[in-house]
């Protein structure tokens, strides 16, 4: 069911992707696998899928030592100071970079390995209170900011969209991120490369594609519903 699942997603994302005149292999599909079992990712691994995405700093790390095979784990929950330390060598990427604070423990504890974090600015397009992220007048700022430090390398912009019925009542805010990555792109900042864009879940990822996504991060089409209550 996952592995069908999954084939079915891609084969959208592909079509999405032609639709809007861009190369399929221009957007990687991110499975969410938060809250699912290891026996999940194992039957996706089996065909040869690669990158995964948690939101948990913890189950990202005994996900990462679990599996059979070396596969890439990306951060897309929102992560507190203290859970850097869980993940910072262990998730190809952290989409949900959005405080100088967090970047700041970010660099420190990248510096101490030696390594390079690659990041994302999570950006609350549509100002929705309940969710993190700064505004996208805030962002260019920040990235500015962030761009100081050594170990930490910005490679794009993230967002979650709000939750709506209609998928199309969110073209304007991925429009809007495109836009304001292109915008960031233009100021050629030092130690900042604008190339990943990464929005779109579930019920909007085909919109998102078709507005400039170059990530997708997709749980319930995949794994199914999730069952928080039994976590
Ligand atoms: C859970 C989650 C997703 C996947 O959501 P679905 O609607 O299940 O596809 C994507 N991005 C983030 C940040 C999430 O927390």
């Amino acid at each position: 069911m996952i592995t069908e699942n999954y084939k079915e997603v891609e084969a959208k994302v592909r079509a999405a992707a032609v639709r809007a005149g861009r190369a399929p292999e221009e957007v990687t599909l991110i499975a969410v696998s938060k809250t699912k079992p290891l026996e999940d990712i194992e039957q996706l691994i089996a065909i040869g899928v690669r990158e995964f995405g948690e939101n948990k700093p913890q189950e990202l790390k005994s996900k990462y030592e679990a599996v059979s095979t070396p596969v890439h784990f990306h951060q897309i929950g929102h992560l507190q100071t203290n859970k850097v330390k869980y993940i910072i060598d262990k998730a190809v990427l952290i989409h949900s970079v959005d405080s100088m604070h967090l970047a700041e423990q970010i660099q420190k504890e990248a510096e101490k390995r030696g390594i390079t974090a690659e990041v994302l600015i999570e950006v609350n397009a549509a100002e929705e209170e309940t969710k993190f992220g700064i505004t996208i007048a805030e962002a260019p700022q920040l990235v500015r900011e962030i761009s100081q430090l050594p170990n930490v390398k910005i490679r794009g912009l993230m967002t979650i969209a709000p939750f709506v019925d209609d998928p199309e009542e969110n073209r304007p805010v991925f429009r809007a991120m495109k836009q304001l990555l292109l915008d960031i792109k233009s100021q050629r900042i030092d130690n900042v490369d604008m190339s990943v864009l990464s929005m779109g879940m579930t019920n909007d990822y085909e919109v998102a594609i078709e507005e400039g996504a170059t990530m997708v991060r997709v749980g319930t089409a995949i794994f199914g519903a999730r069952d928080y209550g039994t976590i």
